[in-house]
């Protein structure tokens, strides 16, 4: 399976950079995930790979072919957009086959191909149905069917899963995984949802105001997220972002990072700091306290079995190895 690379892309529409010299690639076989949030630039990244936009500087290209000269149809692309846009008057027959047939190939071979492919979406029953007669999960599957049956070399996904409700986004995004294994496929996926770039993703680049943040496994970019921006946006309910002196840490740093599980509640003889509880949230497994410092609210959490009431005190210890410092800049720094 091919490389896709993207090298110093400029692209503006007016007065607004939507892209301010991005650069990265998406590896043999692998699903990179582009996540950031809303105006970030993620849907601009894929039309220009899937050349439905111009640019004005950088390259775009597969197993170092630079692609972006060639009109869409010539670049062994496909493309799942977030409505699917099926033939509403086309049957899901007609819909898997319409690329292949536009592409002049016998007829045999056509319903081969879609057979082959409607079995492995397990969607074989719903081939005389129109999209109107389909779910919105079948909808999904017929559109990446859709994509798959032409053998891409790249498959853009742009933020398939939003338009479903909760439960079905869980089961497939389940499914878009197992998919991927099977085809091992070169996919690019965007979402704005960090949970889902966190399930998903061999690779993830977090992305913000036109430009890439950071690109890593969802480990690294957990673990050691590289500035304050990719630390407050992945992970849910995000890190605290708080002085030194708030925790009566010493540090030369800026700031510091600490996300919710890295606190431990100590007693009032302990050496942590005095908080307020102001909120609880129990979620079944977790509890997410919001509590008060000073004049700062932090997230913490702790055991849905608590039994801390709003207005108590807790006292906050932290390990210093789970926290993570930022200089003034907001890049991270190692102490
Ligand atoms: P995302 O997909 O991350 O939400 P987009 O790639 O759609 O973001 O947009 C990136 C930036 O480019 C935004 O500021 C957006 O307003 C702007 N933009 C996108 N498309 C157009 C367009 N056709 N005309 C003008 N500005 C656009």
């Amino acid at each position: 399976m091919p490389q896709l690379h993207f090298d110093h892309v400029t692209k503006s529409y007016g007065d607004v950079v939507a892209l301010r010299d991005v650069s990265f690639e998406a590896r043999d076989g692998e699903l990179l995930v582009l996540v950031g949030p809303s105006g970030c630039g993620k849907s601009t990244t894929l039309r220009l790979i899937a050349g439905l936009e111009e640019f004005e500087s950088g390259t775009i290209s597969i197993d170092g072919n630079a692609i972006n000269n060639l009109p869409p149809k010539d670049r062994d692309i496909a493309m799942v957009f977030q409505n699917y846009a099926l033939y509403p008057h086309m049957t899901v027959r007609q819909n898997l086959g319409f690329g292949l047939k536009m592409k002049k190939t016998p007829t045999d071979e056509i319903d081969q191909r879609v057979l082959a492919t409607a079995q492995s979406l397990d969607i074989e029953d719903l081939l005389e149905r129109k999209p109107g007669q389909l779910s919105g999960g079948q909808k999904q599957r017929v559109a990446v069917g859709r994509a798959m049956i032409r053998k891409p070399a790249v498959f853009l996904f742009d933020e398939p899963l939003s338009n479903l409700d909760a439960k079905l986004r869980v089961t497939l995004r389940d499914e878009m995984a197992s998919l991927h294994q099977r085809l091992s496929a070169t996919i690019i996926y965007v979402t704005h949802d960090q949970i889902e770039a966190l399930t998903l993703g061999n690779r993830i680049a977090v992305m913000n105001e036109g430009q890439i943040q950071q690109i890593g496994t969802p480990q690294e970019i957990y673990q050691t997220p590289a500035n304050t921006f990719v630390a407050s946006f992945i992970g849910n309910p995000a890190m605290n972002l708080i002085s030194p002196a708030l925790l009566q840490i010493e540090s030369t740093a800026d700031c510091l990072g600490i996300r919710p599980e890295d606190f431990s509640l100590g007693d009032k003889n302990s050496s942590g700091v005095e908080a307020i509880v102001t909120g609880i949230q129990n979620t079944g497994a977790d509890c997410f306290l919001s509590v008060q410092v000073a004049s700062k609210t932090l997230t913490v959490r702790t055991v849905s079995t608590t039994t801390l009431a709003i207005g108590d005190s807790i006292y906050l210890q932290v390990d210093l190895a789970a926290v993570h410092f930022f200089d003034t800049t907001g890049n991270r720094i190692t102490e």
